[in-house]
């Protein structure tokens, strides 16, 4: 399996020579030159296999120069009962209308990014330690993805985590997620500052190319391949799960926001998995609805980013994007870089002519979900289920039961648990979420956390000297 880049500027690469990639050189994305196809022989004996197994089969065909040996130990530590809470890793539940939720959130930072950063933390690390290399890992965060990428990087050999994040606008329990981290190779970097003063620092630095170099400064952004495949897994699983036989179909809704969770369901379709609809749920910022409505692609500035109550899909330009839409025009890097010069000069683009094959041929519909719908759906699920959901859950479900047709299964991504986001479930249900077991007193716990202006320069220092 070699792997190229949506603009056409990346030799074809081999797997671990891409892992530690972000964008490719050319400012593309990083896509195997063809998806591998699962016949149903082998669909038939995938369907009994335990999440580990599965995500062996599925993985090492896409990391095809990992010995396998080497790979099924790494996927074996990495998705166990005691970091996913029960053998199943991902079990299913149903609604009384007969809808299903996937549950992707029982790791550690109680959101579904677990399921690929914890993955990425351990083939990080194997591949630094074969290769005799350190990697020092700068990102900003405003929650989901800051927090999953340090419990998934804690203690692991040859790494290093600096997360800023803005200075007292993350929620108590988030802050106290990251913040109790007591793992010398984990930095927090409070920043007296908004979300996008701690991305510009990143950038920054990122600029600072002989810094970069020297300190061997590296990120976890959601465009990173290994965590996309990792995500191709649970689609495969949910569809076992929420099936009797291989001979059903099935559509899964995916609260959305850098279409990174997504974009994982394409390949799997793709793959063959027998999946019928592929159900995009936005809330108000809602650049991908209005895409799979009209075929116009919107993006907007972070001033016309709202503030909603389900912040991790608070997002306006949708950085995985562009490998649906390599596959949309056909595979042709050509008409990617054409598009993407257009959203450049923030003209977006209008893919109207394709799309009729966005919904027949890929399976993708699309809707919208707002505050009122989040709170609606949220009383609504707690008072017929007794089942509490998070506010991008709610998004899922409330868009899944607007769109689905007379007899069809969908599955929804549940990418959070609500105890992240406890003002709104106050809001909507007049009593606190419930807590899983282990967290009670998380937030009484010491906090580690260094706070500076928005500031670049301060940060590079800090780094510097944590590093020696
Ligand atoms: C990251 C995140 C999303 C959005 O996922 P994408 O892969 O960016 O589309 C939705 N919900 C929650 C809770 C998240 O953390």
């Amino acid at each position: 399996m070699r792997y190229i880049s949506t603009r056409g500027g990346l030799a074809p690469s081999a797997f671990c020579d891409i892992l530690l990639m972000g964008l490719a050189p050319d400012g593309g994305l990083v896509l195997p030159e063809h998806y591998p196809r699962i016949d149903r022989a082998t669909l038939d004996g995938w369907r009994s296999l335990s999440y580990a197994d599965l995500a062996f089969e599925i993985i090492r065909l896409f990391a095809d120069d990992i010995p396998q040996e080497d790979l099924r130990a790494l996927v074996s530590r990495t998705y166990t009962a005691e970091v996913f809470g029960s053998p199943e890793i991902t079990p299913v539940k149903r609604l009384h209308d007969g809808l299903a939720i996937l549950e992707l959130s029982n790791g550690p930072t109680l959101a579904f990014k677990d399921m690929a950063m914890q993955l990425l933390g351990n083939l990080f690390e194997y591949v630094l330690a074969k290769r005799g290399e350190t990697l020092n890992i700068l990102g900003a965060t405003s929650g989901d993805t800051g927090s999953a990428a340090e419990y998934a990087m804690r203690g692991k050999a040859g790494i290093n985590v600096f997360m800023l994040s803005p200075d007292g606008r993350m929620s108590a329990f988030q802050r106290a997620q990251m913040y109790s981290l007591q793992d010398a190779n984990i930095h927090n970097i409070a920043i007296r500052g908004m979300f996008d003063d701690c991305q510009d620092i990143v950038k920054a630095v990122q600029n600072d190319h002989a810094f970069k170099a020297r300190y061997r400064i590296g990120t976890v952004n959601s465009i990173n391949w290994a965590r996309v495949v990792a995500q191709v897994v649970y689609y495969f699983k949910g569809y076992f799960n929420a099936t009797g036989s291989n001979d059903e179909r099935v559509s899964f809704c995916v609260p959305s926001g850098n279409f990174g969770n997504v974009c994982a369901g394409h390949i799997a379709r793709q793959m063959g998995l027998p999946v019928e609809r592929l159900i995009v749920a936005t809330n108000e910022n809602d650049v991908l609805d209005e895409f799979f409505r009209t075929g116009r692609y919107r993006p907007r500035g972070t001033a016309h980013t709202y503030v909603t109550s389900s912040p991790s899909m608070d997002i306006s330009k949708a950085s995985n994007f562009e490998r649906f839409v390599f596959d949309l025009v056909g595979r042709d890097p050509d008409r990617v870089r054409a598009l993407w010069a257009q959203v450049e000069r923030a003209e977006g683009f209008d893919l109207s002519d394709r799309l009729e094959d966005t919904a027949t041929r890929f399976g993708f519909v699309s809707g919208r979900s707002t505050h009122a719908d989040r709170l609606a759906t949220i009383r609504q699920v707690d008072a017929e289920d007794a089942v509490v959901v998070d506010t991008h859950t709610a998004d899922g479900i409330k868009v899944a039961r607007a769109l689905r047709l007379p007899g069809e299964t969908v599955v929804c991504l549940e990418t959070a648990l609500p105890a992240k986001f406890a003002d709104t479930i106050r809001e909507a249900l007049d009593r606190d979420p419930p807590r899983p077991a282990g967290y009670e007193g998380l937030e009484s716990l010491p906090q580690r956390v260094t706070v500076f202006d928005a500031d670049a320069e301060a940060v590079k220092t800090y780094i510097a000297q944590a590093l020696g």
